[in-house]
């Protein structure tokens, strides 16, 4: 019995969600009594092993098959090591990625998958927990499997923190080049250059109250005047007034900053899943029963045409005229 967790990275770097599936891994093999094992496959993967050689993981596989995420490596490579480990269940992250692959490897596997997993618990069997209705309901379920594929949500457990003491070992798979249905070229960011909100400390993000796209500007100013990352909700990407990678929320990303301002958002279900893991959460909304101060840990409840040109004064910036 084994837990084998998959990791993820992207254009050199381990992303966040590794670390929290070597957590939820660790939670889980403990409910099983058994060991955590983590797979990595292509880049710099003796890097990303001392990287992911934390405590509680007992083997890190690495995996030397290309650079980046490919999918027929992965389900390849992900089939040959789990014949190898014959583990109990597999972790895999709920990400673009983790669900491009995970059930070609459930199905290939003949495994049970639940994807979007927040939640892990223990009894007789193994329970996994899962939203539904946009957030509005939490089922919980029981896996009546001996052997299961769960995806894990980001965001949803702590990255795992203290180095540990893994052996960290080569896997040569066998990949057969032949039937990879795709190559890998490069990579071509969607509009808004480089810039990555799930990295940012701090986000300001702007909603429909902002009323016009000649508006923008206003917070843009008060994330600049912060040194903060600009980042909205979904109506401003729909309205294309922002580019998509800018879109918090469950159809956009899932955000971990050390603040997030949200301004003129409302707080719907499915933005809150892409920033309620935030540490410090303010909102600006004239509406005081905006369901945004159900979450927030500071509220101003009042216009933000009067409050934004406010904050931006007094952290040192002058306001556009919009
Ligand atoms: C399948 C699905 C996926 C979705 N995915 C996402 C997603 O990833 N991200 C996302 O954000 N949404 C998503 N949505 C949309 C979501 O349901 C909401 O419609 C959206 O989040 C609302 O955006 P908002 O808060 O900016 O706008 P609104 O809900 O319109 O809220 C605007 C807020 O601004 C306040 N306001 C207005 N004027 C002012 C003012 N002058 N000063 C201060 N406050 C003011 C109002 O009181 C209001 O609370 C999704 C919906 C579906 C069905």
């Amino acid at each position: 019995m084994t837990v084998l967790a998959v990791a993820e990275h992207r254009r050199g770097d381990l992303r966040d969600v590794s670390f929290e599936l070597v957590s939820a891994g660790r939670e889980l093999a403990g409910e099983l009594e058994t060991d955590l094992a983590v797979a990595v496959i292509g880049g710099d993967v003796e890097g990303f092993a001392d990287e992911l050689n934390r405590e509680g993981v007992d083997t890190v596989y690495t995996i030397a098959e290309g650079e980046e995420f490919n999918h027929g490596v992965y389900t390849q490579s992900i089939e040959q090591l789990y014949a190898d480990v014959d583990p109990t269940a597999l972790l895999l992250p709920n990400s673009v990625n983790g669900l491009d692959y995970a059930p070609a490897v459930a199905g290939s596997l003949d495994l049970p998958l639940v994807t979007d997993v927040i939640a892990l618990g223990g009894g007789d069997s193994i329970e996994v927990t899962r939203e539904q209705y946009g957030g509005k309901v939490e089922t919980t379920y029981s896996i009546d499997a001996d052997r299961y594929a769960l995806t894990i949500r980001p965001a949803e457990w702590p990255a795992a923190g203290a180095a540990g003491d893994a052996t960290i070992e080569a896997f040569e798979v066998d990949v057969d080049e032949a039937s990879l249905g795709s190559t890998v070229n490069g990579f071509e960011e969607v509009g808004g250059g480089d810039v990555d909100i799930t990295d940012a400390d701090v986000l300001v993000s702007v909603g429909r109250g902002i009323e016009e796209e000649e508006n923008i500007p206003l917070v843009e100013e008060l994330a600049d005047v912060l040194g903060a990352t600009l980042s909205s909700s979904r109506p401003i990407v729909d309205n294309g007034w922002l580019p998509q990678n800018r879109q918090v929320g469950q159809s956009g990303k899932v955000v971990t900053p050390d603040v997030y301002i949200a301004v003129g958002i409302s707080g719907a279900v499915q933005h809150v899943a892409g920033m309620k893991g935030a540490d410090t959460i303010v909102a600006i909304n004239s509406d005081p029963n905006a369901p945004i101060y159900d979450i927030a840990d500071y509220g101003i409840a009042d216009d933000l045409f009067e409050v934004v040109p406010e904050l931006i004064a007094e952290f040192g910036g002058e306001a556009p005229d919009v």
